[in-house]
């Protein structure tokens, strides 16, 4: 079995992005400038943040970090993201999800300009990706085809299914599988039987949220299978792990990705590849 290493893809592509951060530097006397915003104090964001943060800086890309205590108002964080919006000095910005019980996302989102969304998950985004005009993808699925792209496994006419259709993963992972010309199936959690889809397709992406939710009985042989999934360590359990059960894949899939070391690290590269595509694409228009 091949293991899908998003480690060696993620150092491959970010090689291939230092050259673009270093002409748009040379050209603009400034470097790409991202912008995460993190509301609380959630270990796990903070975390998050934090790599992201390493990635950015080990790459030349400039990021900030704004602070927001829990409690604040969702006034003051429109406020917040108003400023980012006007900052000509910004060129993506992050709201890093979940917030707080009482904030309200979507309307957080909504508020982002599209052209700093370096998630790709503002309405305006997703629209244009859906329309066949978008030029920033979310940042996982994204990742996944980059995961696809660079071990060459053929996607164009195989049969794809994905498990989960949470707006940031599942559904636009259908689609940009869709766009790459498989024919795809997308179960949720009201699919009677996901085996009977998954026993069936070539490459499956299982982001059910849910640990340890498939194994080598969910699959045909010779499949190729992304886990999306990333569950912490907890009581009665051992170490971080997947959705899927990696340990029953081996002599049965034809390649697989780990977790850790699968599809998360790609995450941050494709932020960082949405960052630096969305700065060059600003000083474009200038
Ligand atoms: P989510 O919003 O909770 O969505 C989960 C989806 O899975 C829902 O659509 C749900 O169906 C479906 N589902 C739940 N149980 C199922 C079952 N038994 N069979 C089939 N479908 C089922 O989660 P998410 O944000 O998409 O994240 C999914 C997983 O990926 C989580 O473990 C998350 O931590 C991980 N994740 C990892 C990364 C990374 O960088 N590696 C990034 C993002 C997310 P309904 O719609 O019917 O409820």
């Amino acid at each position: 079995m091949i293991i899908l290493d998003g480690k060696l893809v993620s150092q491959s592509r970010r090689e291939k992005l230092r050259p673009r951060v270093e002409e748009f530097q040379r050209l603009n006397g400034r470097a790409p400038h991202l912008v995460v915003v993190l509301v609380g104090d959630l270990t796990a964001s903070q975390v998050y943040v934090r790599n992201k943060e390493k990635a950015c800086e080990a790459l030349g890309i400039k990021s900030t970090r704004i602070d927001l205590a829990g409690s604040i108002s969702q006034v003051e964080l429109m406020k917040c993201i108003d400023q980012l919006n006007e900052d000509s000095g910004v060129d993506g910005v992050l709201v890093q999800l979940p917030l707080p019980g009482s904030l309200n996302p979507d309307e957080v989102l909504m508020r982002l300009r599209p052209d700093k969304d370096a998630d790709g998950l503002t309405y305006a985004s997703l629209g244009l990706l859906w329309g066949g005009r978008g030029q920033i993808a979310p940042c996982t699925p994204k990742g996944v085809m980059s995961i696809l792209e660079h071990y060459k496994i053929p996607v164009a006419g195989k049969r794809a299914v994905v498990v989960g259709r949470s707006n940031i993963v599942g559904k636009p992972m259908a689609h940009l599988l869709t766009e790459a010309n498989a024919t795809v199936t997308l179960c949720h959690s009201r699919t009677p039987s996901t085996r009977d889809y998954t026993l069936e397709a070539d490459i499956v992406v299982v982001a059910a949220g849910k640990r340890h939710l498939l194994g080598k009985e969910d699959f045909k042989s010779g499949a190729v299978i992304i886990d999306v999934g990333m569950h912490g360590t907890g009581a009665g359990t051992s170490g971080l792990a997947g959705d899927v059960r990696f340990s029953e894949l081996e002599n049965w899939a034809y390649a697989a990705t780990p977790v850790p070391g699968g599809v998360g690290p790609m995450t941050i590269t494709t932020l960082l590849e949405n960052t630096v595509t969305l700065a060059e694409l600003r000083m474009q228009k200038k």
